[in-house]
């Protein structure tokens, strides 16, 4: 079943379905409801890549599914970088983002409800992506990019065999388009904010950093927001941890926006942005992305476009070769210098190469 965040409607898990009647988002289940929360096994087994937190993976079908989908996702690289300072190498993916950890459960989802065709909207990375993914599973897929997409990021969308529709307009344009697809003609909306399936299996970055830093939780996550998919993963799985009692703290989660498309940090979109990950300039999901990160005792910031070359050059010195969007997280850890980041390590999260 999933939940309505608006009105509290439950509603079946379906292939037409990606909100609610009413308008409001879906999620899978409403801790604050009361809903019992899934506690994240203590010494997983199994595959080696994120499939091996299946236990609280949403799940439309047996085992058949995500074997047939899986690429080896997850498990990615902790690195140090510095005195207490890690760095989280999620661009190393199959398709060479952390948006691999939401498409791969997301289109396993898919494949367990015998869907045959996705459509997907993007600004590039889950684009790519859900096209990878699908391709895999066998699914025909359509990926709607807005019309400056890079013509490097479109071509890889291609080579995986979906179709690639440019739309004029900005990023909001494009999500308008793919759904009016989906009511028109059909397909499932394999959408990265719509549907909460992607955003379980982005959580799998908090049982990983849990892990890998010796059964404990960072004190700091510093990752950038577009529409905050990070954030939300990283918020649902450290509760997952905490409440099943194995984690003793929530970070604090550090969402970093470019400065020219920063509505998170409550700011007018100025213009484009080098970070083009990220200028999300209206975030469906927004309120619950300040919520999340404001309750971990963190706040958005923001950085300006002339800070993102120098972190992508400072993080190719240190031997990690990443997208703009990704470098913003490095960037942004400039603005909690001074800040007491207290007791423990902080992990800035590589999203894209
Ligand atoms: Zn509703």
């Amino acid at each position: 079943m999933e939940v309505c965040r608006r009105c509290g409607d439950l509603v079946a898990v379906g292939r037409r379905r990606w909100r609610c009647g009413c308008g409001g988002l879906l999620d899978l289940y409403a801790p604050e409801a009361g809903d019992p929360i899934p506690r994240p096994p203590e010494a997983p087994g199994g595959p080696w890549s994120l499939w091996r937190y299946r236990a609280v993976l949403p799940f439309a079908g047996d085992s058949s599914f995500w074997e047939r989908v899986t690429l080896g996702e997850g498990l990615t690289p902790l690195i140090p970088a510095g005195p207490g300072l890690w760095l989280k190498l999620d661009h190393v993916a199959p398709t060479g983002s952390f948006k691999d950890r939401g498409a791969s459960v997301m289109i396993a989802v898919a494949a367990g409800l015998g869907v045959d065709r996705v459509v997907a909207d993007s600004s590039g990375n889950a684009g790519l992506s859900v096209a990878a993914y699908a391709a895999r599973a066998g699914i025909a897929a359509e990926v709607y990019v807005p019309a400056d997409t890079a013509p490097t990021k479109t071509a890889a969308i291609g080579a995986h065999g979906a179709r690639v529709v440019r739309v004029d307009g900005d990023r909001a344009a494009t999500a308008a388009a793919a759904r009016r697809a989906v009511e028109l003609g059909g397909g499932w909306y394999a959408s990265h904010v719509y549907q909460p399936a992607f955003v379980h299996g982005v959580k799998t970055l908090a049982f990983e950093l849990w892990e890998q830093l010796g059964g404990r939780s960072p004190a700091t996550v510093v990752v950038p927001a577009g529409n905050g998919t990070l954030v939300m993963g990283a918020w649902l799985g450290f509760q997952e941890l905490a409440r099943a009692g194995r984690a003793d703290r929530m970070p604090r989660l550090v969402a970093v926006q470019a400065e020219h498309c920063a509505p998170l940090a409550g700011l007018r979109p100025i213009g484009p942005t080098r970070a083009a990950g990220i200028a999300i300039a209206h975030p469906p999901r927004g309120g619950e992305v300040r919520a999340a990160v404001v309750a971990t005792g963190a706040r958005v910031v923001t950085v300006t476009e002339e800070q993102l070359d120098p972190a992508q050059a400072a993080l190719a010195r240190l031997g990690v070769r990443v997208e703009p969007t990704a470098a913003a997280g490095w960037a942004g850890l400039g603005a909690l210098a001074g800040a007491d980041p207290g007791p423990g390590p902080t992990v800035v999260v590589l999203t894209g190469r």
